[in-house]
């Protein structure tokens, strides 16, 4: 395994998440019916393992001095980047899932050491929402939640989980109303609805 001791910039961020078809410019139509000039699928970054081992290993270096005893994440989003960023930090790994009542709990056997520190993982925060649903899983299992991270901070620093968030990009992706779109204003390309089957 490849280390290296450097801390990744934002455009070396941002090249791996082109190269890995992760974030695709364009003009999109989003799920709230905003438009966009840029669509981000975080998943993506984790089909090719190197890019997940290079995110990760630099994500470990700004997590250096942080006191880890696990990584905690919520399914599906944390899963992968959970168990790739364990590796790099060298802890144990378990993920918490929704139960029929739609509430985060550990199944599997998975627990949480009394006073555990445990950093919670998710691929992109947004709002916080399933992060800060682990945090509570993770306190009320008896464990003490370190903090979070994640490879993409959505909402630029403004996002407030109650510990600290460890990103390793911080972008805020605009959209507008369709009618104040300046893409479409401009007679630019066709809006796209990512995601969608043709
Ligand atoms: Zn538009």
């Amino acid at each position: 395994m490849h280390c290296e001791l450097k801390k990744m910039t934002n455009g070396e961020v941002l090249k791996i998440f082109e190269a890995s078809g992760g974030l695709l410019s364009g003009h999109f139509l989003l799920t709230s019916g905003r438009h966009s000039d840029r669509y981000m699928q975080c998943a993506k970054l984790f089909v090719d393992p190197e890019h997940a081992e290079q995110l990760c290993a630099a994500l470990a270096q700004k997590l250096k001095g942080v006191d880890i005893g696990m990584i905690a994440s919520p399914a599906i989003g944390g899963i992968v980047m959970g168990y790739a960023l364990a590796r790099q930090l060298g802890v144990k790994n378990i993920f918490a899932e929704r139960n029929a009542e739609g509430r985060m709990e550990f199944r599997r056997g998975f627990s949480v050491k009394p006073n555990e520190r445990v950093l919670v993982v998710e691929d992109v925060v947004t709002t916080g929402g399933s992060v800060r649903e682990v945090l509570d899983l993770v306190r009320a299992s008896g464990g003490a939640a370190t903090g979070a991270a994640c490879i993409v901070d959505r909402s630029a620093g403004r996002v407030d989980l109650g510990c600290p968030l460890y990103s390793l990009l911080s972008m805020e992706i605009p959209s507008w109303e369709a009618t104040a779109c300046p893409i479409c204003k401009a007679g630019g390309p066709p809006l796209v609805k990512p995601g969608s089957r043709k």
